[in-house]
């Protein structure tokens, strides 16, 4: 985690010397512009994943917030994860608290494409920036094929079997992290890794979800 946190440190004097245009309309000089600011509701929102438990998630995956999320994960927009790791905690937040300690954040595995790529880990970074302390349990146990591209049912088969947990997971009570939630299938994948390491999975955490979560206190 020395390393992560070196260069998270490392990408944040990044922030302060380049300057930026704002994400969602591109109006120069602020990450994001007040009018856009202000579209980026953090809303948490839950559903339930069988096999997960809950999920939580700090924002809908659409318009103002679709666009950051992407920008900070695919256009080394690194200027974003400070409103977006606080998506990140409001989500954490509710998550947790109805939950006993102690409870382990575990986050998603990057691919290893994608760490290449970007140079950085968007999960570690946004769980870094919110002061959420990780556990790095899972890793990926073969070469998954680009998720993005594959159907839905695809996608749930791709991601069987793809992760292992570390034996550290054995007796710890979980709570996965990730960046976006669509099918579950991503989670449901880590969340079978930790209780076959041992441990036990309280539910999950996402900074955002797609549409079809309803927010907090809509549901039914
Ligand atoms: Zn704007």
């Amino acid at each position: 985690m020395a390393g992560s946190g070196w260069r998270s440190a490392a990408l944040e004097l990044v922030d302060l010397v380049l300057p930026v245009d704002c994400v969602g309309c591109g109006s120069p000089g602020r990450t994001l512009c007040g009018t856009c600011a202000a579209l980026l509701q953090v809303r948490p929102r839950s559903r339930s994943v069988a096999g997960v438990g809950t999920v939580v998630s700090g924002v809908e995956y659409d318009g103002v917030a679709r666009a950051a999320v992407l920008a900070f994960k695919n256009s080394g927009r690194t200027d974003l994860a400070g409103p977006l790791s606080g998506a990140l905690g409001v989500a954490a937040r509710h998550a947790l608290e109805p939950l006993a300690a102690p409870v382990a954040l575990v986050p998603m595995p990057p691919t290893r494409r994608s760490a290449v790529e970007r140079g950085y880990d968007p999960v570690a970074v946004l769980l870094h920036r919110a002061r959420l302390p990780a556990v790095r349990l899972l890793s990926l146990q073969r070469r998954a094929s680009d998720q993005a591209s594959l159907a839905r049912a695809a996608r749930l088969l791709n991601a069987a079997g793809s992760m292992r947990a570390a034996p550290a997971a054995a007796g710890l009570r979980v709570v996965l992290v990730d960046d976006v939630v669509t099918t579950g299938a991503t989670l449901l994948d880590a969340a079978r890794a930790v209780r076959q390491a041992g441990g036990t999975v309280l539910g999950a955490i996402t900074l955002a979800s797609t549409p079809e979560h309803r927010p907090i206190g809509t549901e039914q």
